[in-house]
């Protein structure tokens, strides 16, 4: 079942209680006229009987919704063109308002109903059109739409003000903190000294245990144990969920359906999970060595413990090389730094002056900028 379906449930009768004597669960359809003192039919006065109460309406053949007379407010058939009541003609006359679905759960009863809540219901549809309508007429003659309910209160008014300036703060804060770092100024600087860092990663080859879904357990992985998990989930169809429901016809009678859509319910989608050991290079120290301007630049012995394809074998990664400048500025006492690039370190010597931006509030050399001075 992929799709919503509807099955016809017969056509009954209306009922409607009359104004005049009393009189109950007269036949909306049939009776027009009170059978008990020929009072005429109120239209909103129509509900919906109780399961016990229905009066089924074989062959019905629907016209339309009933009319009513502008002269006395009788319900007359669609296509009458006279009012059977008062005679009046019914050229141009409104239909009656229709009364809203009713709807049960399969296999309960419906809730009870009565004129009086039918009459209810019409006087809210009325007074709700008036209101609709009242507020379309403001609206041409340009009058300010009501004003909406504040949100909130002044409480959340206050918590909003507090708020605001907080962002406010935060923010001016935040740009504050940014000028008060990112600022720079050119200043004559003197190198102090140079050095330069080299490291090397060392890996080792380590025996991991891991898991993951069988396709992606890696070739060469060993002792693997697999078991049944959900990966995952999927909807599936269960039948459908059907409700009765009541539609009011506006010609005294009403119609129920049973209206049925499709259930669905969520199900696991098992895979499976595996265990298993392999083996891999994960780093696990850095060798360093360190120079100055005399020492000619090279790389650390990794001193590797064994090497070859191992469990416990160890082997040379990435490699990295630093070149630090120090400075002086002069005329002040605070000591710069820059990592640079091995060019710029190589003309660099210690004791010339250099001219170039610095960080005015934090250690910073634009070493990519300098200029000799003098
Ligand atoms: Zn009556
Ligand atoms: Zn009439």
């Amino acid at each position: 079942m992929d799709s919503s379906r509807e099955e016809d449930l017969g056509v009954y009768q209306m009922l409607w209680d009359c104004s005049y004597c009393g009189a109950s669960k007269l036949l909306a359809r049939d009776h027009k006229h009170c059978p008990n003192c020929g009072g005429a039919q109120d239209p909103t006065w129509r509900y919906f009987p109780e399961d016990a109460d229905k009066v089924k309406v074989e062959d019905h053949v629907y016209i339309g919704k009933d009319v009513i007379c502008a002269a006395c407010q009788a319900p007359n058939a669609a296509g009458a063109a006279f009012c059977g009541a008062c005679g009046a003609e019914l050229d141009g006359s409104k239909a009656v308002q229709l009364r809203g679905d009713q709807a049960a759960d399969e296999g309960a009863a419906f809730a009870a109903d009565t004129a009086r809540a039918a009459r209810d219901e019409h006087r809210a549809a009325k007074l709700a059109a008036q209101a609709a309508r009242q507020a379309e007429a403001d609206a041409a003659h340009g009058a300010p739409p009501p004003a909406p309910e504040e949100s909130g209160g002044s409480k959340g008014k206050i918590a909003g003000i507090g708020c605001g300036v907080l962002l406010l703060l935060a923010v001016v804060c935040g740009g504050l903190g940014f000028w008060w770092f990112g600022r720079t100024t050119v200043a004559t600087i003197e190198a102090t000294s140079r050095s330069w860092t080299t490291t090397i990663q060392v890996e080792e080859k380590q025996s991991v245990r891991e898991s993951a879904w069988k396709e992606s357990v890696p070739s060469g992985a060993e002792r693997v144990s697999c078991r049944s998990e959900k990966r995952d989930s999927r909807s599936v169809s269960d039948g459908e969920t059907c409700k009765n429901v009541r539609k009011d016809q506006g010609d005294g009678t009403f119609k129920e359906v049973k209206e049925c859509k499709p259930k669905t319910k969520q199900e696991a989608v098992m895979g499976e999970k595996c265990d298993y050991t392999v083996n891999k290079w994960a780093r696990t120290r850095e060798a360093k060595a360190t120079g100055g301007p005399k020492d000619a630049v090279a790389y650390p012995d990794p001193k590797l413990r064994r090497t070859g394809d191992c469990v416990g074998c160890e082997r040379a990664g990435a490699k990295a090389e630093v070149f630090t400048i120090q400075w002086r500025e002069s005329g002040g006492k605070r000591a710069l730094s820059c990592d640079t690039t091995r060019s710029i370190w190589d003309k660099v010597q210690v004791g010339s002056k250099w001219k170039g931006p610095v960080g005015v509030n934090k250690d910073f050399v634009d070493c990519a900028k300098l200029q000799p001075a003098g």
